[in-house]
């Protein structure tokens, strides 16, 4: 998996705007500096961790009393590394499942249009690639259309999937959904929900719900809640990520779109601000297209 497909647009985009920030300088002073906030502020790190890695960079010039400007790259690249997170577990399902998380359960929230139903059925084409039996579930009942796309995907990955009519409780259909999944001896299942941000209170009493339906046939699930934010929405995907870590638990990060902006510095702000680990990254529209998130190549992107 290479991420240079895909994020070539915001490699160019934040490598070329530090190449003027620094143009003509040979010391990192304060102009330089100053450019460099604003690289980072348009790169939509965001204002809080732009400021964290600008004071940082400040400390290191005062302790060193003179970095060239050709090392910038080098300590920019370990500020940044240092915020990211990624999870350990990332290749979980690449090993094996453990026995005691059998069906391993996502639950999957977010906002309508951020990418929410590709991304379930990019993972379970993933996961079934790994000869993993994989479980749909359509509990965001409040939209008939997002029942019909996870059927969509449903059909195209081949994988079994349990809905509902619209309108009826997405406790409900959960819980068909594990009792099914259960039944059939299969390894993941993933719950689709409604991402309804405008009503935070009804939005979590019935996530609330849904966890504890879903708990009434496998213990302690959901083994992981997904949040996908679009990448590409800078600070909406901040203002998102503040929401859904107020109405529930969110364990885990995917962050999509990252193919079509110029903008990937949200995946740094998001991760120092949220300290939840980004865990994949969408790259496209295509089946294939989702990654899991490797800092190291994700720094080494955004630098060359
Ligand atoms: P949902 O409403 O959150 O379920 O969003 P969808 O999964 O229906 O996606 C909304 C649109 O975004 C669709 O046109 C998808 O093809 C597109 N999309 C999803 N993920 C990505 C991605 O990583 N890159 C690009 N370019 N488009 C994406």
């Amino acid at each position: 998996e290479t991420l240079d497909k895909g994020l070539e647009k915001s490699n160019t985009s934040f490598f070329s705007k530090l190449g003027k920030a620094v143009a003509g300088k040979s010391k990192v002073d304060d102009d330089v500096l100053d450019n460099l906030e604003e690289v980072l502020v348009s790169s939509d790190v965001g204002v809080d961790t732009t400021l964290k890695i600008i004071k940082r960079i400040e400390a290191r010039v005062a302790r060193d009393k003179y970095i060239g400007t050709d090392e910038l790259n080098s300590i920019l690249r370990e500020e940044i590394a240092g915020l990211l997170s990624e999870t350990n577990d990332a290749d979980f399902f690449e090993l094996q499942i453990s026995t005691d998380k059998k069906p391993y359960v996502i639950m999957v929230v977010g906002v309508n249009g951020v990418g929410k139903t590709t991304t379930i059925g990019k993972l379970a084409h993933r996961f079934k690639k790994q000869g993993l039996k994989v479980v749909l579930g359509a509990a965001d009942t409040f939209r008939a259309a997002a029942i019909d796309q996870l059927q969509v995907w449903a059909d195209r990955v081949e994988v079994p999937i349990v809905k509902q009519q619209m309108g009826s409780d997405p406790a409900s259909v959960a819980f068909d959904t594990l009792s099914s999944a259960v039944k059939q001896d299969a390894d993941v299942v993933i719950i689709d929900t409604a991402g309804r941000l405008h009503n935070k209170v009804n939005l979590m009493n019935e996530l609330t719900k849904v966890k504890r339906v879903m708990q009434k046939v496998v213990d302690n699930t959901p083994h992981e809640v997904l949040l996908v934010l679009d990448g590409s929405t800078g600070q909406n995907a901040f203002e998102q990520a503040k929401q859904f870590t107020k109405t529930t638990e969110v364990t885990s990060l995917a962050i999509t779109k990252l193919d079509g902006t110029a903008k990937g510095g949200v995946v740094i702000g998001i991760s120092d601000q949220f300290k939840i680990p980004v865990k994949y990254i969408g790259v496209g529209e295509g089946i294939e297209d989702l990654q899991v998130f490797n800092k190291h190549e994700f720094v080494d992107s955004f630098f060359k």
